[in-house]
């Protein structure tokens, strides 16, 4: 079995793009933001408690998250992706005392110069109906409002959570909270960097190489 990939990076810097690209080496993705904002949509207890702390770009307190996460991922027949989580030194300890129990992994940092990712993220959309991620300056769909992958029209959506005011708050906490988790994972010899202002198709095969 491949190793799980736990991979590291600011609001914006392809966390989400490349870890649906890695789908199809066998990876199953999983990402805390995403079973979050599901349980915004299905309007459950937890999504009625998070969802103003999402919106304001806050983290949710690390116990709720990790058993989230704990209720959403069995880490014995397939390898995960882990994206958006840990998101502090805490959550790294947590998840590998209660999910991974030192199962094999490796700690992919997406480095890239945190000023370009405001632009970046403000200008990011998804589509809603399969979830590719596209930039209305660098990743337009080919036909104007028609996902590229699975055809849907009019579903492509800017999250709340990506204006610019929030976008700030979430790289400044990013910042105060990542060197920690490098250091972390460094000291077991299990921390790659990877170059992520290169272009998606480059990055990708960065991380190919890596994982191999
Ligand atoms: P993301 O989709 O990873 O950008 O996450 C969106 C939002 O969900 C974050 O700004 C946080 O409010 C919340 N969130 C996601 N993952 C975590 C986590 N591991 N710990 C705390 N909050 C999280």
């Amino acid at each position: 079995m491949k190793p799980h990939l736990i991979i590291l990076g600011a609001p914006g810097s392809g966390k989400g793009t490349q870890a649906a690209r890695l789908v199809e080496n066998g990876f199953k993705h999983i990402s805390t933001g995403d079973l979050l904002r599901s349980e915004i949509a299905k309007g459950s207890e937890l999504g009625q408690k998070v969802s103003g702390i999402i919106s304001r770009g806050d983290l949710v307190d690390d116990n709720t998250v990790m058993a989230l996460l704990k209720a959403n991922c069995s880490v014995d027949k397939v390898s995960y992706i882990f994206d958006g989580f840990p998101r502090n030194i805490a959550q790294a300890e947590m998840l590998d005392a209660e999910l991974l129990h030192g199962r094999k992994t490796l700690a992919v940092y997406f480095k890239i110069d945190l000023g370009i990712l405001i632009d970046r993220v403000v200008n990011r959309r998804t589509c809603g109906s399969c979830g590719e991620i596209y930039n209305l300056s660098t990743k337009v769909p080919l036909v104007a409002d028609v996902c590229d992958k699975c055809g849907a029209i009019g579903t492509l959506k800017q999250r709340k959570d990506d204006n610019r005011e929030v976008v700030a708050n979430r790289l400044k906490i990013f910042a105060e909270t990542v060197e920690p988790m490098l250091a972390f994972y460094r000291s077991k010899g299990v921390l790659v960097e990877i170059d992520a202002s290169m272009q998606e198709k480059d990055v990708f095969s960065e991380l190919e190489t890596v994982i191999s």
